[in-house]
Formats: C-alpha cells, structure tokens, sequence
C-alpha cells in the first residue's frame, strides 16, 4: 500500500525518535526496571499515541500500514518501549470509536497526551492462551456489573489506568458470556499489584491486578456478552501483524549494528566483514528478514483493505517472530564478546523476541488459527 507524504513524513520523524531518545535510554530504563515515560512524552507530542483516532476526536485516522512501520522503526529501538506506546494507542483508538461519547471523552485527553496509560487485559493467571477460560466474574447489579477476580501478564500494568477489561457474565458458557467493560484504575475496587520482575524487558511495565467488587456502569459497557469475544479476538489480527514488524525492527537494528561492527573490528588481519564464513550470517539474517517484511506489507494492507486478514498476520507473526529468536543470536555471535554490552541492543532484543513468541498468540495458537483457516478453505 502505498503511504502519504504526512504518514511518511511521521515514519521520519519516529525513526528520529528512536535514534535520539528511545535507543540511548533504553538500557537505563531496563536497568532501572520502568517504563520509559521520558519516551512516551516525547511519542505523544508527535502524535504517536492517536495513530488510529478519529480526526473529529483529536487522532490522526492514519492507516494500518502506517501503524506497522511505525512499529518496525521503534521497535529496532526498544520492543518494550514500542509495546507499553501501542497499547495506550490501542486504548485510546479503542475507546474513540467503541465507547459512548460522554464516557470517551473522559479519558481520550489524558491518553493522547501521554499524562495516563492504557491496557488490554484478557489474560489471568489461570488463563492465557485459553482466552474463553478466564474465570473473572461480571456479575449484574443495579445500573451496571460487578467484577470480581485478577488479571496478570498484561502490558502497562505496572502504571496504566484506563483498562479495557473483558470479563465472563455466565459462568461456564466460554466465549458467548465473555463482555468487555472499561475500567478506571483510580476506582475503588481496582487493587494493583506489584510490577513482574523479569529477566528483562521492564519498559512493558508488565504486571496484573485485582477487582474486587470494582462497580462498572452500563454506560462503561463496551462491548456487551455474545459480541466481546469476537471484537477482542478480531483486533488481534492488526496486533499480530505490528508484533511481526517489531520483530523485523529488532533484527534490522541488530543487522545494522553488526554490519557496522565488521567494517571496524579486525581479526587474523582483515575486517571480520572479508571474512567469508561471517559475512554470510549477515547475508543469511537480511534475507530472511526481507522476506518477513514483505509478510508484514501484506498483512497490514489487507487490514487496511477490510479483508480478513487473520491468515496472514497469523503466517507474519509466526515466521518473523521465529526469524527474530534465529537471527538475533547469530547476530549477537557476530559481534563477539561486544555485542554484551547494555548500549547494544542484542541482550534487550533477545528477551524481545521470547515475548514476542507470546503476546497476541503463542506459536502454537498461531499455528492452530493457520491449520484452522486452511482446513475451511
Ligand atoms: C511481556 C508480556 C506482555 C503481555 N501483555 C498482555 C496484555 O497486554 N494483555 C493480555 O491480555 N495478555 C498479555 N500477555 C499474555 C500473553 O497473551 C500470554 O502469555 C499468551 O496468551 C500465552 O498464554 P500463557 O503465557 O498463559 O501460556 P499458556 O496458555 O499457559 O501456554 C503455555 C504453553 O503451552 C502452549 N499451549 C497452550 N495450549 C496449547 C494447545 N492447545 N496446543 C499446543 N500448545 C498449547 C502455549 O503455546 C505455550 O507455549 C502478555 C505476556 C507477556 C509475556
């Protein structure tokens, strides 16, 4: 799909984002364990956090395509940066077109501005890949729910607010009771638990909470039950596809680091890069990563295209998540004992990649959706 000269113009300016503040903060942000908020101010004054808003509601109604390099450029820079910015503009897009007016205009303020964080939460702790298996209860009251129950391993967590939430009116129907509410972190009820120490990727902000009689309202219903499974798993086809372009981000930086690196560093009196055997390890890594690039291009405009997309961000997602866990080690291999070093990106982009094998769909569900779509083809 061919982009405009503004969407191209805002993918220029990301990729001086992340040249000049998300990739030299990173490695402190994972040090100090956080959420790079420094980055996320600088994202949202240029517009970053309303991609997919409506112009009438202060966004910027880019298309998806945009969306996704937007994605591969920040994610060379940092995959858990890129993660926590794109859930408070899925929040944010989310909430601009599925909630009643009176209610988003509440919230769209503070998250295009960067001042509150978003997040998506289906996940539990006894429930991930099994989406229609969450267990935590909307039960009816008068004017609205009652939620009780936790959600854990949900990006933003550690600080977010604005919380699309999807809860189970009916015990035991799986995915037909399965609503979506909207909740307010600042609300009684909501109870945060402490962010997730992990063997890194801190700037997700990774971490789950608690709702214990947390009262939601009608008009905070977002989606009500019988249509919630189906919306959240419909929005997960543009999810899988940006993963794939994040992936592709991080084996690119990687790619431009070590090809850097073997112009400079010499062995056995030649620069590592006339080195035959080595330089194919970079030969190898930039073909396969221009191939899931393509991958990604045609995902993303079949999103944009309205046509379902669910095979090929499904295809995307596997490949480039597989291609990132191959290709940053050999990459990370090429720069010896260097590539150890916190201001490079390999051990960041490592850990990027496992949770890239994650999010929005393990492997194996991917491989299920894609055995699914072929045997009704
Ligand atoms: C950093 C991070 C951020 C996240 N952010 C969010 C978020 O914002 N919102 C949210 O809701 N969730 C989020 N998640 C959760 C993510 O979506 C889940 O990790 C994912 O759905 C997998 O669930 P699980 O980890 O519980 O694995 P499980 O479902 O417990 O599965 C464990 C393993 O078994 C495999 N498996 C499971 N069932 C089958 C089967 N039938 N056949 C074959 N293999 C199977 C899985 O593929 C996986 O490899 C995040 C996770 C991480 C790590």
């Amino acid at each position: 799909m061919t982009l405009t000269a503004d969407e191209l113009a805002l993918i220029d300016r990301t990729a001086a984002l992340a040249r000049e503040v998300v990739a030299p903060q990173a490695a402190r942000w994972e040090r100090e364990r956080r959420i790079g908020h420094e980055g996320l101010a600088a994202a949202a004054a240029l517009g970053l956090t309303r991609l997919q808003v409506p112009r009438d509601q202060g966004g910027l109604d880019l298309s998806f395509s945009c969306k996704a390099q937007i994605a591969e450029v920040l994610g060379g820079a940092d995959f858990g940066f890129t993660m926590s910015l794109i859930n408070t503009q899925n929040i944010a897009a989310k909430l601009a077109r599925d909630a009643r007016p009176e209610v988003a205009v509440r919230y769209l303020p503070d998250l295009i501005a960067g001042r509150r964080l978003g997040c998506t939460a289906l996940t539990e702790p006894g429930a991930g890949s099994d989406f229609a298996g969450i267990t935590t209860t909307a039960t009816r009251c008068p004017g609205g729910w009652r939620l009780n129950g936790a959600k854990a391993w949900i990006t933003n967590a550690a600080q977010a607010d604005v919380v699309v939430l999807y809860a189970q009116t009916e015990p035991g129907s799986k995915g037909r009771g399965i609503a979506g509410f909207l909740v307010d972190g600042r609300r009684e009820g909501f109870i945060r638990e402490p962010a997730f120490a992990l063997g890194g990727q801190h700037s997700i902000g990774t971490g789950g909470f608690r709702l214990q009689d947390y009262r939601v309202s009608d008009e905070e219903v977002l989606h009500p039950p019988g249509q919630a499974f189906k919306t959240a798993l419909g929005s997960i086809n543009g999810a899988r596809t940006y993963i794939a372009a994040m992936s592709c981000g991080m084996v690119a930086e990687a790619l431009r680091v070590a090809a850097d690196f073997g112009e400079r560093r010499s062995s056995f009196g030649r620069p590592l890069a006339e080195h035959q055997g080595w330089r194919w390890r970079l030969a190898e890594a930039a073909s396969e990563l221009a191939a899931c690039r393509l991958m990604v291009a045609h995902a993303a405009a079949q999103i944009d295209a309205g046509v379902d997309a669910q095979l090929a961000a499904a295809q995307a997602k596997l490949l480039a998540t597989r291609m990132a866990e191959r290709q940053l080690p050999a990459l990370a291999q090429a720069m010896g004992a260097e590539g150890l070093r916190e201001e490079h990106p390999f051990s960041r982009h490592l850990i990027g990649a496992r949770v890239a094998s994650f999010v929005d769909g393990s492997s194996e569900m991917l491989l299920e959706r894609i055995a699914a779509v072929m045997r009704t083809a």
